[in-house]
């Protein structure tokens, strides 16, 4: 059946969209539809009809799902951060595992999955570890900060975000009330006037340490001394800066850092390795469940002392380093030159001497350095980015023959499309685990397990090989 514009449906939501959207079928039409849930029957208008699908304007829930809950937070469905506050946190993780399971098979064309049960949050709420918000003015003049409400640049009211720790409310506060007092102008985007444009806020989960940076359109703040003053009287205050950015554009952090008081970063853990982090550091924003996330990848790696290991797209190193503590040797792969110097840092402050960081496209490094070295790995990690391996670099790994390969992935798509790669020349899918890093959200990670198949044959060869001497031994010892 085709449906037109402005007709009503009812629909069935038995599925959730990549934006958090739910999906349902009308008589094989399928429909998707903003504030859903699975679990929901819903009445639809067609908003845009196309031949087998459409996307509908809720209407009307005739039936809400088991599933639905009360988001925490009153503003979830204007904001659109989190888009599954509606759904209890079990159901979002059966939908993340199924949606790997999904896209390994239809993709991948896997059967038999070796999956493991999704690793999820003990909290999925106040994981975060840093926010960015910024400040503005409301209609009515008063100056507001919050976050950007889906692809717009309003600002949605919001000093205390349900995925962020308590501290955030407690600077914002300070800061904005400082503004006011001063009559300190917030940044327009619009005309390109005004001072403040953004409040930065990290956390250490692992050492409680409190970092704010203030980005400028300026260089200096009204009255810096008396702010400084009121936030350090917040519990871990730790770092202050001032971050200028004059440039009308919407990066939100300029290149210049100006220190008003403490450190110039902060320090975090995830697991043994300790990191320093700066307003301009990446690092991750949920290290509890990155620190499992790794784990995993370190178990699948299997290490003993005696490997060699290459961690493609290593970012500031953290898979790295993690692995250094059980390799003979860790060799890194990153395109972004900062983020190298970070893992090299990281690597001295926590005395990790097995490892060398490159700065290059790891589809380019690696080819390199195996064409001039005939550099050999037991173990490769990767950890790209959504649009997954290039395959360039793929070929490479098949032609270095590393005895296993472990994928960490944040798109599930691109993840099957290059496991299938791998698969059809000579690997074999041993374990999958999907893991929850952003609860509440529809992101999910999954961390794989590949096995050269050959080097597996070899070890099953030399079984055999073994069982038949000990045949003959034993016939031998018979005869006599
Ligand atoms: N493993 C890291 C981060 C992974 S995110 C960690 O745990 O922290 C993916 C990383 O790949 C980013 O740091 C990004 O800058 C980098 N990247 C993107 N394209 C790349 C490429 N072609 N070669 C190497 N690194 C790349």
């Amino acid at each position: 059946m085709e449906y037109r514009k402005n007709d009503l449906v009812t629909l069935e939501i038995e599925d959730c969209g990549i934006d958090g959207e739910g999906i349902g079928k009308a008589d094989g039409f399928t429909v998707f539809v903003k504030d859903a849930v699975i679990g929901d029957t819903v009445l639809a208008k067609i908003i845009k009809a196309k031949k087998n699908y459409g996307y509908g304007r809720l209407m009307e829930i005739l039936k809400p799902s088991p599933y639905r809950v009360e988001p925490k937070c009153a503003i979830a469905r204007q904001c659109g951060g989190c888009q599954l506050q509606a759904l209890s946190y079990e159901k979002q993780l059966e939908f993340k595992e199924n949606k790997v399971r999904g896209h390994l098979e239809r993709i991948g064309g896997f059967s038999n999955l070796p999956m493991e049960p999704i690793i999820g949050m003990d909290e999925p709420y106040h994981y975060r570890n840093k926010a960015q918000f910024p400040v503005g003015r409301a209609k009515d003049g008063r100056i507001v900060t919050g976050f950007y409400a889906g692809r717009t640049h309003s600002i949605i009211e919001n000093r205390d975000c349900a995925l962020g720790v308590p501290e955030n409310k407690e600077i914002l506060d300070r800061v904005i009330s400082h503004m006011e007092k001063y009559g300190i102008e917030p940044y327009d985007e619009g005309t390109g006037k005004g001072l403040v444009r953004h409040v930065l806020i990290r956390y250490g989960f692992f050492t409680g340490e409190v970092m704010v940076c203030l980005i400028l359109n300026g260089t200096r703040l009204p009255r810096e001394e008396e702010l400084v003053e009121t936030l350090r009287e917040i519990p871990g205050m730790t770092s202050i800066t001032i971050n200028i950015n004059k440039k009308r554009s919407n990066v939100i952090l300029g290149e210049e850092l100006r220190l008003l008081w403490g450190k110039p970063y902060i320090t975090d853990k995830i697991g043994d390795i300790s990191y320093q982090i700066s307003p301009l550091s990446f690092f991750q924003v949920n290290p509890r469940q990155t620190g499992k996330l790794y784990a995993k990848a370190l178990e699948y790696a299997d290490l003993h002392g005696e490997e060699t290991v290459w961690d493609l797209y290593c970012g500031i190193g953290t898979i790295s380093l993690f692995l250094a503590q059980k390799a003979k040797f860790v060799r890194g792969v990153e395109i972004i030159p900062a983020a190298i110097e970070n893992a090299r840092e990281n690597a001295r402050i926590n005395g990790i001497e097995n490892v060398e960081f490159f700065v290059g496209k790891a589809e380019e490094v690696l080819p390199e350095e195996y064409q001039r070295t005939g550099t050999y790995a037991d173990v490769i990690v990767v950890d790209p980015p959504r649009k997954g391996c290039d395959e360039t670099l793929l070929s490479t790994i098949v032609e270095m023959q590393p005895k296993r390969v472990v994928y960490v992935s944040c798109d599930s798509a691109t993840l099957a499309r290059d496991l299938r790669y791998l698969c059809d020349r000579g690997y074999e899918l041993v374990r999958v685990c999907p893991v929850d890093q952003f609860g509440n959200t529809v992101h999910v990670e999954t961390v794989c397990l590949l096995s050269n198949r050959k080097a597996d044959s070899h070890i099953r060869l030399s079984l055999d090989m073994e069982e038949y001497y000990d045949i003959m031994d034993k016939e031998k010892a018979e005869q006599k």
